[in-house]
């Protein structure tokens, strides 16, 4: 249930209404939009009516149910204003949400070694990107691939993050990594293969940083709002989305689909800001250009592409991994489009 505030409500009635409101056993979530402030109602609500809370105070414009399963993920509840998840990093904050310019994170799918992460690091930085994404625990099919350095890894990004200035991204897998992987990311990832991982979920929520919850390969768009849901009803407002390729009947060209019309959808349904990975959307480095530009034609707030200074050598993800050079391209290209629908940066990257 949400309680929509009329335009210009003092502080005082806000704050009235919200502890009239904990007297009904309800916990109520204050969010404040551009216009207007809505708090946000969770809990034993069904049996409540709506016209009876509307009496509350003469502040209240309207009471109204969110239908949706996923509350707190869902459009309704912000009474369809996006939200926006900001991250400061040494080179500064950076706002990932509609109404930005697209964020680009870049990097290669495993922390290989010091000299690799650094030199991307700066590549992809000096290209446009504003986070560098790696590896340290890989999620792999098989026990016998390459599964990440661990917590070697992580320090070779804390590293990366000081040589460059740019945020970090990096998968968190176990519950019990958690915390260490918090203390080196600016932003946790939960990859695809987590995505109902109800543990990891309620403990990423449980903590601050950002949470990038990409989609689960077979996930349904409900499934996927569902698993948000958790980390936001764990006490994170801070989740992104991520698609990145589903699985469909066909999957010999490409190793996954890459669903973009799932972002038109996704507007509608949530106020949580959307990336979109086009490198494991699509298996291969050299889809990956024309993906990532309809991505942000398409409206994704972010892009996560992967980056490896040598692709044929790579430990994991060789054949969707761009070189630098190729994804200096993409990032011009990217600018043209990004101009053209108004969501390009025009502040120049901060050089350390
Ligand atoms: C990754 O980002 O390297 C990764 C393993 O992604 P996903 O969970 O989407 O497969
Ligand atoms: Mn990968």
């Amino acid at each position: 249930m949400i309680v929509v505030m009329k335009v210009g409500s003092p502080e005082s009635a806000i704050a009235e209404v919200c502890q009239e409101l904990e007297t009904w056993g309800l916990t109520p979530e204050k969010i404040i939009g551009k216009h207007k402030v809505v708090i946000g109602l969770v809990g034993e609500t069904a049996s409540l009516d709506p016209l009876q809370l509307q009496e509350i105070s003469p502040w209240i414009e309207e009471v109204l149910r969110v239908e949706k399963p996923f509350k707190r993920a869902s459009l309704e509840f912000r009474h369809g204003e996006p939200s926006e998840v900001t991250v400061s990093t040494p080179n500064g904050d950076v706002t990932f949400g509609k109404n930005h310019p697209v964020v680009v994170v870049a990097g290669p799918c495993s922390v290989e070694n010091a000299e690799m992460i650094i030199t991307t690091a700066k590549r992809v930085r000096d290209a446009g990107a504003k986070f560098l994404r790696g590896g340290a625990y890989k999620p792999r099919t098989s026990p016998y691939s390459f599964q990440g350095h661990g917590e070697s890894a992580l320090e070779l990004l804390a590293a990366a993050r000081e040589a460059s200035g740019l945020g970090i991204i990096t998968e968190v897998m176990d519950t019990a990594d958690v915390e260490k992987i918090a203390a080196v990311a600016d932003v946790l990832q939960v990859g695809a293969r987590n995505m109902q991982n109800f543990p990891l979920l309620k403990k990423v929520g449980a903590q601050d940083k950002p949470v990038l919850l990409k989609r689960g390969m077979s996930a349904t768009i409900d499934e996927w709002l569902m698993a948000a849901e958790y980390i936001l009803a764990a006490g994170n407002p801070n989740v992104i989305l991520c698609e990145r390729g589903i699985r469909t009947f066909d999957s010999k060209y490409t190793r996954n689909s890459l669903d973009i019309g799932v972002l038109p959808v996704l507007r509608t349904l949530t106020h949580l800001p959307i990336m979109l990975d086009p490198s494991h959307g699509t298996g291969r480095a050299e889809y990956v250009p024309d993906m990532a530009k309809a991505a942000i034609a398409g409206g994704a707030d972010s892009l996560m592409i992967e980056v490896h200074p040598n692709p044929a050598k790579a430990l994991s993800d060789g054949p969707q991994s761009l070189n630098p050079d190729k994804f200096d391209r993409v990032m011009k290209e990217l600018a043209i489009v990004g101009q053209a629908i108004g969501r390009w940066s025009k502040v120049p990257v901060a050089l350390t």
